[in-house]
């Protein structure tokens, strides 16, 4: 046998790590922080409101100067230590008249993520990454495609919601609120395999100022394909997020197919997961839903999947499939949707079709995938 000739080197994988930023700290371990740095605790209160409530961008050529309750000489020093840059923007598209836009980031060992903010009449909408590339491998999802490059660090995870809210105060979403309201972890990756970065991101996003965001844990949103255990832990939190549930197939043989970690954990296994979530928090569970035409879109898995959730806290929210580049399936057909609705409906599910935002920037659901535009 001969050995096939190297055509490429292995890709380097040490990186730098990335810096630690406020927002991976919680309020004493950044009182501890700015007081290893030879400055008194209550600085660490003056950069948190420069953060959370100013949003003052860490990018900003000026951003030292914007610290301006902060004695001059120190102003760099804790800019650099504590509000260092995370994200660089590489590229930037917007769509659905200047009301969805989409993010292309550069992290600092030159991972790609993207996000994308969403403006609607009466609220703000981000889509956040989790992780660069994606390990789940689902074949229908552009990030799945590219495997996992790496988890994203809370301060990563944080900055991408930060931009949006200085997005959104700047009126950069036509038509909409100046304050963003809502975080989807819809982005690239998966957010319950990257467990402890996200849960303390969203601790970050919600707790008052000047700790975080200031957000309603009700309106973020965690997504996950499926991931059991981690459901479960996540409902030993308390927290209040939404839980919404990857499910795409309502039987075990072509889930496995379409979610392949469904070859762990199974439809039943999964649901039970949820439910057990829904009961302790008291909120429904949103269970998402692919539309594939002629693979998943059939009456008789819209009556399957009736069966599954009537009775149950949950609400069904289809996705048009998106088609990604080279795969050889494509969205439901508009009257099949339909009977897919009113059979769920008529089985007592709420159910709802989500808009296709960004489609045509490439920004829609399962649409992310920053690798493919190269470094
Ligand atoms: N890993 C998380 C978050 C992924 S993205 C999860 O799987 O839930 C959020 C949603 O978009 C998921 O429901 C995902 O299955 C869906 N999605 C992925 N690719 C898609 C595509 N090409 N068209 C429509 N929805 C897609």
């Amino acid at each position: 046998m001969t050995a096939l000739p190297l055509i490429a080197e292995p890709r380097d994988r040490r990186r730098t790590p990335t810096p630690r930023h406020l927002a991976d700290l919680d309020m004493s371990a950044r009182r501890d922080a700015v007081v290893a740095l030879g400055e008194p605790a209550f600085r660490a209160n003056q950069l948190s409101k420069h953060y959370f409530d100013r949003l003052v961008d860490p990018s900003a050529p000026d951003v030292a100067e914007q610290l301006t309750d902060i004695p001059a000489a120190a102003r760099s020093r804790l800019a650099a230590e504590l509000l260092p840059v995370l994200a660089t923007p590489v590229r930037r598209m917007t769509a659905d008249a200047g009301a969805t836009h989409k993010t292309l980031w550069r992290l600092t060992d030159g991972a790609l993520v993207e996000s994308v903010a969403m403006g609607y009449p009466d609220r703000v909408t981000v889509c956040v990454s989790s992780q660069a590339g994606c390990g789940m491998a689902c074949p229908f999802c552009a990030t799945g495609q590219g495997g996992l490059t790496r988890n994203l660090s809370t301060g990563e995870i944080v900055e991408q919601v930060v931009a949006a809210a200085r997005l959104a105060a700047s009126g950069g979403l036509a038509g909409s609120p100046q304050r963003l309201s809502r975080v989807v972890f819809m982005g690239m990756g998966e957010p319950l395999a990257n467990y402890n970065r996200v849960i303390t991101a969203v601790r970050r996003i919600t707790e008052p100022s000047p700790t975080g965001l200031g957000l309603s844990q009700r309106h973020v949103t965690v997504s996950t394909v499926g991931l059991v255990p981690a459901i479960r832990r996540l409902t030993d939190e308390e927290m209040n997020v939404t839980l919404a549930v990857s499910l795409h197939a309502p039987d075990d043989e072509l889930r496995d197919e379409l979610v392949p970690v469904n070859n762990r954990w199974k439809v039943a296994e999964v649901l039970d997961a949820a439910w057990d979530y829904a009961s302790r928090t008291g909120r429904r569970v949103s269970i998402e839903y692919a539309m594939i035409r002629d693979v998943n879109d059939q009456p008789w898995r819209a009556d399957l999947l009736g069966r599954l959730l009537s009775d149950r806290l949950a609400h069904v929210n289809l996705i048009p499939l998106n088609p990604t580049p080279g795969s050889r399936w494509d969205a439901s057909p508009k009257p099949v949707e339909q009977e897919f609705v009113r059979r769920l409906r008529s089985a007592g599910v709420p159910t709802t079709v989500r808009d296709t935002r960004g489609r045509e920037i490439d920004g829609a659901c399962g649409q992310l995938a920053a690798a493919e535009v190269g470094e």
